[in-house]
């Protein structure tokens, strides 16, 4: 059982607004609930984990191409999707306070307490029972549980609860000026229709056989009721997703290869596998006919990170018959028409970019030569991504030193970013690039001019070698790719 660390996330959301990763959104008038914005090295991170996903999809694979949809698309989508109809929560509000929960999360709460209080099995029994409801959609049940384990509201601390109702978690707005002749339409709450609805354009055009996949990457809207835990559940944030088209009966062996797929492209990237899981879904949405998640021992505890789901041929079929247009596939090795099962994989950039921080942050204290205590803050994270790959460093201001550094700058910026910073003394400037995750300083010193040689810092170990000056382009470019 992984133990959940709430000092640690507290301090990952301190560290990523103090430097420039996460601030909350419209902060002068106190913040908007579950929306954040993204800061300089924030962005520039998030950037780095959207292009690894899409590379390793749209590049590695000769059969994946990308698109990028609309965020607006015409309302009889989310009718066809399911969405007007089953895109909704299990809701319950307590009577006093008026607040509003998910029932799942109040349940998880309570069994969270449970386990605390080393009670596992009561807490494990406890969830079992709800997945079963929830399954049956049996809200009644739903309620008496909740009852029966005396739940209370963490905000008025009573049980006067209403029944459980369901709420449905797409924003809408209006398209067009006029109220009269406006239409309501929806903000997408999920990028996968938009890659459903373009399926023939794409096959077409991109000329692709089944089996093929397309990837996109875009932003997604949810009305969460229960939005807390920082980017982890947020009203506006990004998903990357795959469809992956197939033919129908092979949906199976497809299934596990993109479970084993994504799975490795975690692992690949410097993560943790043993803070990594699979966990099959209980209950099954809407449109799918397996559906596993991705979990990551987060500091809140085990968390889904990406789904897997092999939603059969649900949204191709629907679609058809809402539009009127035929959505099938000639499969010239069967000499057939079907229409295409599907296999989605589908991750929360946010969501990665909080991994990335919980797997990177990293307080360490040790005891210098000196006998003196000494600490830093580090984000160890993964090369590939780190916002910054080399920092650039000249000992003073003057000497001819500053000149070296911006020419070493010039020379690399093309191929990977870099930071420039002469202010403060080494340690200052060390430690701060420690703490925005930089894998490489490189110190130019008085040497540097009579040899062509520089001192390379590494992060993690914080160890210093003297390398020449001419190979240090070459080396973070291999190191950081
Ligand atoms: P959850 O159970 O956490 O609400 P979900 O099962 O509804 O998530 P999916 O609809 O499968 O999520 O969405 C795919 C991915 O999108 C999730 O694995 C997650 O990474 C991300 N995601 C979903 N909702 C949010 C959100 N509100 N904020 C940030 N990321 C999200």
């Amino acid at each position: 059982m992984i133990t959940t660390d709430t000092n640690k996330f507290q301090a990952i959301i301190s560290h990523a607004k103090e430097y420039g990763f996460v601030f909350p959104s419209s902060e002068i008038y106190d913040g908007l609930s579950a929306v954040y914005d993204y800061g300089p090295w924030g962005s520039e991170l998030k950037k780095n984990i959207r292009e690894q996903w899409w590379n390793s999809m749209t590049r590695m694979h000769d059969n994946i191409v990308g698109i990028d949809a609309a965020i607006f698309m015409h309302p009889t989508t989310w009718k066809a999707s399911g969405h007007v109809d089953n895109f909704s929560d299990p809701m319950i509000d307590n009577k006093d306070s008026k607040k509003r929960y998910r029932v799942d999360h109040l349940i998880e709460a309570q069994a969270d307490k449970l386990a605390k209080e080393g009670k596992t099995e009561t807490a494990e029994s406890l969830l079992a029972s709800m997945e079963k409801l929830l399954s049956d959609n049996d809200y009644a049940g739903i309620k008496s549980l909740i009852e029966k384990e005396g739940i209370a509201c963490p905000v008025s601390g009573t049980s006067n609860w209403t029944d459980v109702r369901q709420f449905n978690l797409m924003f809408s707005t209006q398209l067009g000026s006029v109220s009269d002749d406006a239409s309501e339409i929806y903000l997408r709450p999920e990028t996968a229709q938009g890659i459903f609805v373009n399926f023939l354009n794409v096959q077409k055009t991109a000329r692709m056989k089944v089996p093929f996949g397309i990837a996109q990457v875009g932003k997604a809207f949810r009305n969460e009721i229960v939005a807390r835990q920082f980017i982890f559940r947020m009203r506006e944030f990004e998903q990357m997703e795959m469809q992956f088209f197939i033919r129908p009966g092979t949906q199976k062996e497809w299934y596990e290869y993109w479970k084993k797929e994504r799975m490795d492209w975690h692992i690949g990237l410097g993560f943790d596998a043993a803070h990594y899981r699979f966990h099959d879904h209980a209950k099954l949405a809407h449109y799918a006919d397996a559906a596993v998640d991705i979990e990551y021992a987060f500091p809140i505890g085990w968390k889904e990170v990406e789904g897997i789901h092999s939603r059969t041929d649900f949204d191709l079929r629907n679609h058809q018959q809402f539009s009127g247009k035929k959505l099938q596939y000639f499969d010239t090795e069967l000499n057939q028409n079907y229409i295409p099962y599907v296999i989605e994989t589908s991750i929360g950039l946010d969501r990665m970019f909080l991994l990335t921080l919980s797997h990177a942050y990293t307080e360490e204290k040790w005891t210098k030569e000196d006998g003196k205590e000494d600490s830093r803050v580090v984000l160890k994270i993964p090369p590939k991504l780190a916002p910054i790959k080399l920092a650039i460093l000249p000992l003073v201001k003057k000497d001819g030193l500053p000149e070296i550094a911006r020419e070493l700058m010039r020379s690399c910026r093309e191929d990977f970013y870099c930071f420039y910073e002469e202010k403060d003394t080494i340690g200052k400037r060390y430690r701060r690039m420690d703490a925005l995750g930089t894998p490489y300083c490189v110190t130019i010193d008085h040497q540097s001019k009579e040899d062509g040689t520089v001192t390379i810092r590494h992060r993690d170990s914080m160890t210093q070698e003297r390398v020449a000056l001419s190979s240090v382009r070459e080396m973070v470019s291999r190191s950081t790719r």
